[in-house]
């Protein structure tokens, strides 16, 4: 069977086209500048170079009836009959308390999902948008909705209540939800599988270092505890984000630069993290080139960033009670050697000890980088958030669960 993995953002549609048999992906790609001039298509079918045109744009729909009609056409395209696509993936960002695990899309299904938006207006509303549009463009096709927040919802209740006053989780459910949970999931089973132990055995850290960052303690294969919390915004340091602050500053800033909520919102979400310090780019890549070119708030921003890691891995080796893996991943983790090392550097008392050839080797690969004496195994594994998305669609299909 062939799954259609869609992950919907607000002016963007990203795709992948997975043979299941296989786990080959057969073609993926991304609509950009949707509702706007100037919309794009990038297209890459698996054996054929890259192709980019142009289109008019103006909703999700006509996007996925664009990336219906690229997968059919007779030069960019890997399938020949739109009845090869059995089903529909779509990553969802927020399932809230009632979304715990992947699920088909149904009518009340959809109900329920309206009523998270509340939660994550940036995000919940524009994956929607992409399931209707599914729907429209490949009618009678299953859809599938996989949850970032569901790995993370058998968390204890004392990791995910803020010492708020109780009645606001009670009353707007105000709690810890955790972010990047199908990443966090699939690279702490390859974290098993690659050391040929079950991770129901093992207490593993995963830290996913992308534009957006979190770090998971999964014990057990559970997740107990994650860094990202009622929103992405809390935690490790990011890209654009800040990260944990003292929330105290939020409102002494509204109140000496009579900011707006919709200001103080972007300055946390956009102009903070890595391009808020250095005042340089938020991309690591830049960062460190600049801070090899001597640039001092290349290097604050780099430090901070590595140093604030490196207190979540010391904080869930403590909450879990030992640790027996820790794993990078996403774009900075799989790539980035200097930050492994960074954030590795000191923890040899944990056991934690990184071979210096084999980490700096490690890009884009799974790699184990500690050495073989290491008591806590150091591994660098790449996201696959779509073929986990695929996989969870082919399973619910199989398994005809409706949640
Ligand atoms: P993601 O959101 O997972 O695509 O990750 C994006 C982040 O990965 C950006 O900050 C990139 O700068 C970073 N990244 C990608 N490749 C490298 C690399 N070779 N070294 C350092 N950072 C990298």
């Amino acid at each position: 069977m062939k799954i259609l993995v869609l992950n919907c953002g607000s002016s963007s549609v990203k795709y992948q086209l997975f043979e299941m048999e296989t786990q080959a992906c057969l073609a993926k790609g991304m609509v950009s500048r949707i509702g706007m001039s100037g919309a794009v298509i990038q297209h890459k079918p698996h054996d054929r170079p890259e192709v980019t045109m142009s289109a008019e744009i103006l909703d999700h729909t006509v996007a996925i009836e664009n990336v219906v009609a690229i997968l059919l056409s007779p030069n960019h395209g890997v399938i020949k009959d739109k009845s090869e696509i059995g089903a529909v993936g779509h990553r969802v960002v927020h399932g809230g308390e009632r979304f715990t695990a992947s699920c088909l899309v149904t009518p009340e299904m959809m109900i329920e999902l309206r009523k998270l938006i509340e939660l994550a207006p940036l995000h919940n509303p524009h994956n929607i948008r992409g399931i209707n549009a599914a729907f429209n463009g490949l009618p009678g096709v299953p859809n599938i909705a996989v949850f970032d927040t569901a790995f993370h919802h058998k968390m204890p209740d004392y990791a995910y209540i803020y010492p708020l006053p109780y009645i606001l989780y009670k009353k707007y459910r105000i709690r810890r939800y955790g972010f990047h949970g199908m990443n966090h999931h699939f690279v702490s089973k390859r974290a098993g599988e690659i050391l040929g132990k079950p991770r129901e055995e093992l207490k593993i850290i995963t830290a996913h270092l992308g534009n957006g960052a979190s770090i998971t303690a999964v014990d057990k294969g559970i997740s107990v505890d994650t860094s990202m919390g009622f929103t992405p915004l809390e935690g490790l340091m990011m890209g654009t984000r800040c990260g944990d602050i003292d929330p105290a500053i939020i409102l002494h800033m509204m109140g000496r630069e009579e900011l707006s909520l919709h200001e103080a919102n972007t300055m946390l979400n956009k102009h903070s993290g890595l391009v808020g310090v250095s005042g340089i780019s938020s991309d690591m890549r830049e960062i460190q080139e600049e801070m090899d070119n001597g640039v001092k708030s290349a290097k604050l921003a780099f430090d901070m960033y590595t140093y604030r890691v490196k207190k979540y891995v010391g904080a869930y080796a403590a909450a879990m009670g030992g640790l027996d893996a820790l794993v990078f991943s996403a774009g900075i983790g799989e790539n980035s050697w200097q930050v492994r090392e960074a954030v590795t550097k000191g923890l040899e008392f944990m056991g934690i000890h990184i071979d210096v050839e084999r980490n700096k080797s490690a890009r884009g690969k799974e790699v184990v980088i500690s050495t073989d004496a290491s008591k806590v195994k150091v591994l660098a594994i790449p996201a696959n958030e779509e073929l986990v998305i695929a996989a969870d669609a082919l399973e619910i299909l199989q398994k005809g669960s409706t949640n």
